[in-house]
């Protein structure tokens, strides 16, 4: 999933001090499940946001919805109700796609509630980690399952560099090095002539440098 954060509350005040009534979106998806933009965290902020600007004397007013998903066209339907002349700004508590899609969508002026992190998990209650860079060519079969691109802090693709230490990455006592995690789950699996395959310099043209990255799926587009 993609992991964000909530920006402080003084941080989005700012970003909303023109305003005098403002519509708070969360989204159900993927900022639901980190705790940082679901409903819940919409109710938290509006009042937040309320309380402040009422001890500044500016009152505000806050709407308040909640989105299945901001990603996604069918769900930014059910949100035209919402944008009313009336409303001066929108909040939007998704990742930074939900914020885009609001701004595509509506002549509203959007802002971002959420810094967005990573492609990644909860390694256990309230502690995420992130796991993808979303390279666009995966080599996870090639390397156990443990991501050289996002785990190994260089992103090499032929093994440790010469700062592995006792399996510490050298930029931190707290990092695993993602190549020593890579050798030893290979050695476990019996895999480890695997690694003797030399991996050429990765094709980076999936990646990032032909700019905003497409996916078509032709069979499910509806013509
Ligand atoms: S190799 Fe690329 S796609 Fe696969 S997990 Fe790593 S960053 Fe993500
Ligand atoms: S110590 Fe390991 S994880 Fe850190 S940069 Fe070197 S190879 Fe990558």
């Amino acid at each position: 999933m993609i992991v964000a954060q909530g920006k402080s509350i003084a941080e989005v005040a700012k970003l909303i001090e023109d305003a005098n009534k403002v519509l708070v979106v969360g989204c159900g998806g993927c900022v639901t499940v980190c705790l940082a933009g679901g409903e819940k965290e919409v109710g938290v902020l509006a009042s937040a946001l309320r309380m402040l600007r009422q001890k500044e004397n500016k009152p505000l007013e806050t709407v308040e919805v909640t989105l299945s998903r901001q990603c996604d066209p069918e769900y930014m339907d059910m949100l035209e109700k919402y944008i009313t002349d009336d409303i001066d700004c929108v909040v939007s508590m998704a990742c930074g796609v939900g914020v885009q899609f609001i701004a595509e969508r509506f002549d509203k002026w959007v802002v971002p509630a959420l810094n967005t992190k990573f492609a990644g998990g909860a390694m256990e209650h309230g502690v995420w980690g992130e796991r993808c860079g979303l390279c666009g060519e995966c080599v996870l079969h090639k390397t156990g399952g443990i991501c050289p691109i996002i785990r190994c802090s260089k992103s090499i693709l032929n093994g440790p560099c010469g700062g592995s230490q006792d399996g510490k990455c050298e930029i931190n006592q707290d990092v695993e090095c993602a190549w020593q995690l890579i050798y030893d789950r290979m050695k476990k699996l019996g895999q480890l002539d695997k690694l003797m395959e030399i991996e050429p310099a990765k094709d980076w043209s999936k990646s990032r440098d032909g700019g905003p990255r497409k996916v078509v799926r032709e069979d499910v587009m509806i013509p």
